[in-house]
């Protein structure tokens, strides 16, 4: 089984081909931070443009490195939601075409399903899992009793982890987007001041990020204006260790409570060195959790996890048609994986 995956809904403009939904032959991915960069975040307008000026380049690539034909492809995986509309526009039409042009079947993902699958690349999943899925527009922790079946049993209530990281980064006058650089400022610094940490409920799964993120800003404006040098390293570290904490319990009290085999971390942030130490340490305690991280190159945007959750969706019969369109708000309980 060969599947094309195609990625378009934010900034990267990626295609890949997996074999079985476990084997990456190719995964191509064309980032226009470069582009965006000097704006401080994603333009749309601008994003939209380097996909349709992208797309078939990258295609092409993908299916060259992975030495197959259209004709030895199993069906195309695209993802229709959630992200950018007109972003995922152009892999959703694009995706549309080649499938009808070749005959293939088209196979609707969710973006965080990829992001979820990009584990399947590292091992195989065993049921039941807790997925904890961090990333720049989500914070969710997922329940998962078996392939395809998503259910959400926490979300942030505010900022997405990803998106508190960027804006601490701005804060701290660091290049977009700023997460890589407060993770390396981070392991320089020390946890010297005491950031909130928002538990919320007892027994809650959602999380908040809004408050710490002005609890930074406020720390950091209040030393600016008594003259006092706050090291930007030390506020790199304290901040990650609020996130981290937060989240790293939360997903241990999620694993027990609906007795995971399996830990999978997921999304941009998952690439955040001090989540995956911190984590990795929390699951060393109990023995029966596995835990599953994916390699940095697949945590970020890519289409290998589109089109690894595409062939698990494809097995089970998940079809689109040409009426597919893009779904900028779709929601992963309701995203169905019954055909
Ligand atoms: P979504 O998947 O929710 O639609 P997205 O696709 O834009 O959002 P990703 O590409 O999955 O998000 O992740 C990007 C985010 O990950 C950015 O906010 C970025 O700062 C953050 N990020 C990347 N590397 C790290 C890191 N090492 N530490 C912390 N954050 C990081
Ligand atoms: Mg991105
Ligand atoms: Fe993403």
């Amino acid at each position: 089984q060969y599947i094309l995956g195609i990625e378009t809904s934010c900034d990267e403009t990626a295609a890949a081909v997996v074999k079985n939904g476990t084997v990456i032959m190719s995964n191509v991915v064309a980032s226009q931070i470069e582009s965006h960069k000097r704006f401080g975040g994603v333009v749309p307008e601008i994003a939209s443009r380097h996909h349709v000026e992208q797309i078939i380049f990258v295609i092409e690539e993908a299916m060259e490195k992975a030495n197959v034909k259209f004709s030895d492809l199993t069906g195309i995986a695209v993802t229709s939601g959630p992200g950018l509309v007109g972003a995922l526009l152009i892999g959703v039409e694009t995706a549309k075409t080649l499938a009808f042009a070749h005959s293939l079947p088209l196979i609707p993902v969710h973006h965080i399903a990829g992001h979820i699958y990009a584990n399947r690349l590292v091992a195989e999943m065993e049921f039941p899992l807790v997925a904890l899925v961090v990333s720049g527009g989500h914070t969710e922790l997922i329940y998962m009793k078996d392939h395809g079946h998503f259910q959400v049993i926490g979300e942030t209530r505010d900022d997405a982890a990803g998106e508190a990281y960027d804006k601490v980064a701005r804060l701290l006058d660091l290049p977009y987007p700023g997460g890589p650089h407060i993770d390396r400022l981070a392991a320089k610094g020390q946890v010297v001041i005491d950031f909130p940490r928002a538990w919320l409920e007892d027994e809650s799964f959602d999380f908040s990020f809004s408050g710490l993120k002005s609890a930074v800003i406020n720390t950091v404006h209040n030393a600016h204006q008594r003259g006092v040098q706050l090291k930007p390293e030390d506020v790199a570290a304290s901040f990650q260790d609020s996130v981290t904490e937060v989240l790293v319990k939360k997903t241990i009290l999620a694993a027990e409570k609906f007795g995971a085999k399996q830990i999978l971390l997921a999304g941009g942030v998952a690439a955040n060195r001090g989540l995956r130490n911190r984590l990795s340490k929390a699951v060393e305690d109990f023995k029966h959790l596995q835990l599953i991280i994916p390699p940095l190159h697949l945590c970020t945007d890519n289409a290998a996890m589109i089109a690894a959750a595409g062939s698990v969706f494809y097995e089970k019969g998940i079809r689109a048609d040409l009426s597919l369109n893009a779904n900028p708000g779709l929601s992963l309980s309701r995203f169905s994986t019954e055909p």
